[in-house]
């Protein structure tokens, strides 16, 4: 078998209400699909993180076109580990060179996902199965992406559903968060898990000081208190306020994220399927964290495509926590499979069918497709 085409698919839908974070807000959700054709007919889908800035996009697609479709044409898809070696391996230097690691990244991960899709499909198998899994028919999640605006109904939503932790957004006000995390303690059951998010706002002192006003709301933990390249700091952070550290979604490589975890930076690490070089590194990644004894939560913020990659995997790996999942309305997860994934009981179910379980809803699609030809490289 060899593969005959990789075609990017990339979707934009404008949102009605900005989505405001710490570093930015975004007024249209976008992402780059990597759909795989072999000479059998057989194709898989993956999905390449876009979140923001929303014209990021245009790396990715340049360097999937100028750099990893040539290296893919003729391949055997079902060669997984092999592709990405190579593809890593013809990047990486060159990526460290022009400092462009997270789109080689981003751009192997839709591959690499797309190739376990085309596996499973190609084998009758979910990609969960194919992992050596399922540890658990189903994963537990939790809401996350809210405030600092009004979060109230997004909570109410996400109880009826059976969710049980949630994360909020903080970093930007430090009253307002404060306030925030008040008023969210006081709207979920004691028994809730909370988790805060700063998005690597603060340095290790604001770190210090902020978080240990925060330690009467029993955090599960903080995410990225500080920049992701500061792993000392998180060590330091951990240790002066007791309260656990997560991070991972702005680790790239497996080295990466064995430093932060040499410096006992990490109490969980969150690999992003999208991001970190699909299921293929993301694998590495919490099997080495877990000689470190340190659980894995999969980061998640994305289209509907990596929301099944991370149910399979979460499903098949052993040590996951929880998994993410964004609370926020976004038509791109909540409608690009003829079939949506649903929460039952705070969890999903992993799906049966073979590869990632899911069928484009081909209407969505061709509404909200930006063509190709709309985008000059
Ligand atoms: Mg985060």
């Amino acid at each position: 078998m060899k593969i005959v085409d990789v075609e990017p698919i990339i979707l934009q839908v404008p949102l009605d209400v900005p989505v405001v974070t710490s570093f930015g807000s975004m007024t249209s959700r976008t992402t780059v699909l990597v759909r795989i054709e072999a000479d059998t007919g057989v194709y898989g889908i993956g999905e390449i993180w876009n979140n923001f800035p929303s014209w990021g996009l245009y790396e990715k697609l340049a360097t999937l076109k100028y750099g990893m479709i040539p290296l893919l044409i003729g391949e055997d898809p079902t060669q997984i580990s092999n592709i990405h070696d190579k593809l890593l391996r013809a990047h990486t230097v060159v990526g460290l060179q022009w400092g462009a690691l997270g789109p080689i990244y981003h751009s192997v991960s839709g591959i690499d996902m797309a190739l376990w899709d085309l596996l499973g499909k190609y084998r009758g198998e979910p990609v969960a199965k194919l992992l050596g899994g399922p540890v658990q028919p189903s994963v537990e999640v939790y809401a996350s992406g809210l405030g600092p605006g009004p979060f109230e109904d997004f909570v109410e939503q996400h109880l009826a559903m059976g969710v049980n932790a949630f994360k909020l957004k903080v970093g930007k006000d430090h009253q307002l968060d404060l306030a925030n995390l008040q008023r969210l303690r006081k709207l979920v059951p004691e028994t809730a898990r909370v988790m805060i998010d700063a998005n690597q706002a603060w340095d290790r002192r604001t770190a210090i000081r902020v978080l240990q006003q925060y330690r009467a709301y029993g955090l599960t933990w903080i995410e990225e208190p500080l920049r992701c390249d500061d792993p000392e700091g998180l060590a330091i952070v951990r240790h002066q306020t007791g309260i656990p550290t997560a991070a991972g979604e702005n680790l790239y490589g497996v080295r990466q994220v064995r430093q932060a975890l040499e410096k006992h930076g990490l109490d969980v690490i969150q690999p992003d399927l999208s991001k970190q070089g699909g299921i293929t590194a993301s694998r590495s990644i919490v099997e080495m964290a877990a000689s470190w004894e340190v659980p894995y939560a999969p980061h998640f913020l994305g289209a509907a495509v990596c929301l099944a990659a991370s149910i399979h995997f979460a499903a098949a790996l052993p040590g996951n926590t929880i998994l993410e999942l964004d609370a926020n309305p976004n038509p791109l997860r909540e409608r690009l499979f003829t079939r949506p994934v649903k929460v039952v009981d705070g969890r999903i179910a992993v799906p049966e069918e073979p590869g990632l379980g899911f069928e484009l809803d081909r209407e969505f699609v061709q509404f909200h497709q930006v063509p190709l030809r709309d985008i000059s490289l």
